[in-house]
């Protein structure tokens, strides 16, 4: 077990410390594990209703996350996965509970169930209005209308969103408690985990599962769930998991709905986004349209990764409720209505399309050809060089731009020289990721604007090079002995340069020289790109994309000057 804690008896302790020195608005009460808004006082006395939750800790943001003014007055936080003892929920309810009451806002779970429903008998008793809510959103564990013995989960976070709205808006203690179960009626929620999570205390996690394996309907305290099945694109895992909830909540075509798309703590955002928008289509699919919903961590289960959905039924009203502004650290802040008529995808116009129609030079594309074949062919070994010193992206990222090179070089056989070359640019700009890749653009780009100025004359292929070496030094800001592909490109021009060889002669010696710089890379310590980060580390390996100028200008020697390879 690998933890971001001090110990684990103090786990929940250093947590409500943490929270309260580092969130606006929040304090503890002395002696317990209730966290509450800091103007309690006020509170007390705006004659609004109090709100108080609470359950085991380990699924933050929940339930602390959550108060503030708009939300929970207090969060009452037990051990890990664990319920509060009903102490700690009667103080809860005494340091916020003035004569205008309190509503409990409970997940079932027994101990919970217990402690709240006790400690309500027992404020009660003091004289305190108390009301207490249930809610048991968890869709996958029984069927039909019956709810009993099923679990609390994320759905509760909307609970205390629409009963803290209707709280703050000054609604009596019964009506609050209306509202709070008109949600708890018709929020349906289902989760999916990837991984089991691990309780500080236990060190170990509290399931496994295989590599291939997910886990439908699991709850939110690392128990498994109701069905266990093999992993599906996002796509299939939503739609099931969207299907079950609406089929059991009876939402139909036509309904307006809210969706918690919900992290169950060690999801990357990336895939919640995806989540998110499988969860609208899912929805969309079955006529059900989206008015709101909100993605990121609300109530999760430690380090499980996984999501759960939970979906509201909404009208006007609850909607009014849902967009109300509160200070609670974890509501987002952006809740704007979906307005799922505005674009998804914004064309842009093509000014590029390369004129077509001239005569092409077949040796440049014979080159052309050659080039891209060769870094294909070497692939492998380039990727190999890039993960020893680089982040291993160098070898795919060429492939695939001489890939989308083979796949138009029928093109090439219509357009000039600079035209081709234009267009070479233009083509890996857009498929070569990187580094590589925007400067062999704006090398290729250069070296066409070369070609075009000796337009009439012969084509002066050492210039154009040269014209290329000096763009990729200039936008790169390096020069040769950086450790970059200008340490084998820079001698290659130079030899070029002297004069007295015939093109031939001049080609294999670039060859070499080129191939000499690369080699030379391997005893320098890089000032550019990601090799400088690795400091002297990177000695010993050639750079890549040095390697990589050997790999495409012999190709090109081989295929236009057979004889001298
Ligand atoms: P990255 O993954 O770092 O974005 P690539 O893997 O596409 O980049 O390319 C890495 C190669 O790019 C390096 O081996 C090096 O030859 C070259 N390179 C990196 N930075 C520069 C620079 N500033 N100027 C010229 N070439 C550079
Ligand atoms: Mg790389």
């Amino acid at each position: 077990m690998k933890k971001l804690i001090n110990d684990v008896s103090t786990v929940v302790d250093d947590m409500i410390d943490g929270l309260v020195r580092s969130v606006d608005g929040l304090s503890r009460i002395a002696g317990e594990r209730v966290i509450v808004r800091a103007d309690l006082d006020a509170i007390r006395s705006s004659g609004q209703v109090a709100l108080v939750s609470g359950g085991g800790s380990g699924h933050e943001p929940a339930h602390a996350g959550y108060v503030g003014a708009g939300m929970l007055t207090a969060a009452v936080c037990g051990d890990v996965f664990t319920s509060p003892s009903t102490d700690a929920v009667l103080a809860a309810i005494r340091a916020v509970g003035g004569p205008d009451g309190v509503l409990l806002i409970v997940k079932s779970y027994t101990g919970d169930r217990l402690n709240f429903g006790l400690a309500a008998e027992i404020a009660r008793a003091e004289g305190i209005p108390v009301e207490m809510v249930i809610v048991a959103d968890d869709v996958s564990l029984a069927t039909g209308s019956d709810t009993a013995g099923r679990r609390g989960i994320a759905g509760t976070v909307l609970v205390h969103k629409v009963a803290g709205a209707a709280a703050a808006a000054g609604k009596p203690l019964d009506e609050v408690a209306e509202l709070a179960r008109r949600v708890i009626g018709s929020v349906g929620s289902m989760g999916v985990g990837l991984s089991p999570c691990t309780v500080p205390a236990a060190g170990r996690p509290g399931f496994s599962l295989a590599d291939h394996e997910v886990e439908f309907g699991l709850g939110i305290h690392g128990e498994p769930g109701v069905r266990r099945d093999r992993l599906q694109p996002a796509s299939a895992l939503v739609s099931t998991v969207i299907g079950r909830i609406f089929e059991d909540r009876g939402i139909k075509a036509g309904d307006r709905v809210a969706l918690l798309v919900n992290n169950l703590g060690a999801t990357p955002s990336m895939e919640m986004s995806i989540v998110a928008g499988e969860a609208v289509r899912a929805a969309e699919a079955l006529g059900v349209r989206v008015s709101r919903m909100w993605t990121g961590a609300f109530l999760t289960a430690l380090d499980m990764a996984g999501f759960s959905l939970s979906a509201l039924v909404v009208d006007d009203e609850l909607l009014g409720l849902l967009d109300a502004r509160t200070s609670a650290s974890a509501w987002p802040v952006s809740a704007a209505p979906l307005s799922l008529s505005a674009p998804v995808v914004v064309p842009v116009p093509n000014t590029e399309s390369a004129r077509r129609g001239g005569e092409g030079d077949g040796m440049l594309v014979a080159a052309i050809e050659a080039a891209a074949k060769a870094l294909i062919a070497d692939e492998p070994r380039l990727t190999a060089l890039d993960q020893a010193v680089g982040d291993g992206d160098l070898g795919l990222n060429l492939a695939r731009g001489s890939q989308a090179i083979l796949a138009e070089l029928d093109d090439y056989r219509h357009l000039d020289r600079s035209a081709a070359l234009r267009r070479l640019s233009a083509t890996v700009r857009k498929s070569v990721g990187g580094t590589s890749g925007v400067l062999y653009a704006v090398g290729l780009m250069s070296a066409a604007a070369a070609v075009e100025r000796g337009k009439g004359g012969e084509v002066a292929w050492g210039e154009a090079l040269k014209a290329a070496a000096d763009a990729v030094a200039r936008l790169g800001d390096a020069r040769v002995g950086d450790r970059t592909m200008l340490d084998a490109l820079v001698p290659a021009v130079e030899a070029l340069e002297v004069e007295g060889n015939d093109a031939r002669g001049a080609l294999a010696a670039a060859i070499q020289a080129a191939a000499a710089g690369a080699t030379a890379t391997a005893s320098i310590t890089s000032r550019r790109g990601r090799s400088s980060y690795l400091g002297d580390r990177a000695v010993g390996h050639p750079d890549p994309g040095a390697e990589a100028v050997v790999v495409w200008l012999s190709a090109i020697g081989r295929a236009i000057a057979p004889k001298s390879a």
